[in-house]
């Protein structure tokens, strides 16, 4: 199996390349990365070497199925990798900027019970090809709706910190060769405590995004298991040292839980967690989820939630949810179960 189209670098292509002129590694290289064009559209390079260079790079990520909601304004791609692994990729157009949120695992290994992708179980690593692969089909998506890519989060299917090899190696590709700014790309991790510190020693300041939903560890280690492995203590020392290391303002990710992480109380124990490190809270009602019989809190109660946030010190902002009649909305994304499913009753 030749290397994908993405995971080939510079010294592999030019490897590759061996035997023509030295100015095509530059030229095919500018092509894949500046332009974002597949070998046959790359019309300075002979026809000859484009048809090779289509063989010998063939595109990581086959399209299975696309889908767009909110008018056109949310996609979601559904791709089948080389080993038959689904993935999926959504791409948000906002008014100034698009926003594409990328998967870094094929399923995922943290089982938090309300997410689709936990529910489903984990698969294997993304490679950076793959990852990176996401991020420029969504860029020709967006130029081609004459709109600009400005942002890369990482909080599609799996746990970035979990692949961590593939998702930095994606994220210096990004940045070096597609050319997004560090405080363009966002990292969203479960809170996997080592993963944080090897990423305050990179020497490229991401933001980083943790999902937190509790500020409690008696019901984080239910929500979100990696806690018991990671607690609430040892995650704010990470996040601090990190926020130190990039001045980088930290998010917290709260999914509001009807009656078991909204409530009065929760908001306290919240605002204390993340007062001590300057955070600021995401909130989002909670998606629902096949496999996960607890709603997302009334609108009301998610208003008030952020509004005693506020009254204690913390910025807090409610986020619009997108995609959700698509299953394209945050921990919806559940490719390799529902698509099989169809399929496989259609044939
Ligand atoms: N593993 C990483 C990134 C993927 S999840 C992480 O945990 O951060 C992206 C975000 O969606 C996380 O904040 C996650 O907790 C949240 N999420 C998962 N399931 C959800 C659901 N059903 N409703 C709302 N948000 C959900």
């Amino acid at each position: 199996m030749p290397a994908s189209r993405y995971d080939l670098d510079r010294p592999a292509l030019a490897d590759l390349l061996d035997g023509e002129p030295r100015y095509r590694v530059d030229q095919v290289w500018a092509g894949l990365h500046d332009r974002l064009s597949t070998p046959d559209e790359m019309t300075d390079v002979p026809l000859a070497l484009r048809r090779r260079l289509a063989e010998v790079l063939p595109e990581a990520l086959a399209l299975t199925s696309e889908a767009t909601a909110d008018g056109g304004d949310t996609v979601k791609w559904l791709w089948t990798l080389d080993d038959g692994s689904r993935v999926e990729t959504v791409l948000m157009h906002y008014p100034q900027r698009s926003t594409v949120c990328v998967s870094t695992q094929a399923g995922c290994a943290m089982a938090c019970g309300f997410c689709a992708t936990g529910q489903a179980g984990f698969s294997r690593h993304l490679t950076s090809g793959e990852i990176v692969e996401q991020v420029v089909r969504a860029a020709r998506r967006a130029r081609d709706a004459d709109r600009r890519l400005g942002n890369v989060v990482f909080m599609g299917m799996g746990e970035p910190l979990a692949n961590y090899d593939g998702t930095w190696s994606a994220i210096r590709r990004i940045h070096d060769d597609l050319g997004l700014g560090a405080r363009h790309l966002t990292v969203s991790t479960v809170g996997i405590v080592p993963g944080i510190r090897r990423m305050t020693r990179e020497d490229l300041p991401v933001n980083l995004a943790v999902s937190l939903h509790a500020a409690d560890d008696v019901l984080r280690d239910e929500l979100v298991p990696i806690n018991r492995r990671y607690p609430l203590a040892d995650l704010a020392a990470a996040c601090e040292a990190y926020v130190e290391a990039t001045h980088r303002r930290l998010s917290f990710e709260w999914a509001l839980i009807d009656g078991v992480n909204d409530r009065p109380s929760d908001a306290a124990e919240l605002a204390g967690y993340a007062r001590a490190l300057r955070a600021h809270v995401n909130l989002i009602p909670l998606n629902p989820t096949p496999g996960y019989p607890v709603l997302g809190s009334p609108r009301a109660r998610v208003d008030e939630f952020a509004e005693r946030l506020r009254s204690l010190g913390v910025n807090a902002t409610v986020r619009r949810t997108r995609g959700t009649d698509i299953d394209a909305a945050c921990g919806q994304l559940r490719a390799n179960h529902e698509i099989t499913r169809v399929e496989l009753t259609t044939r």
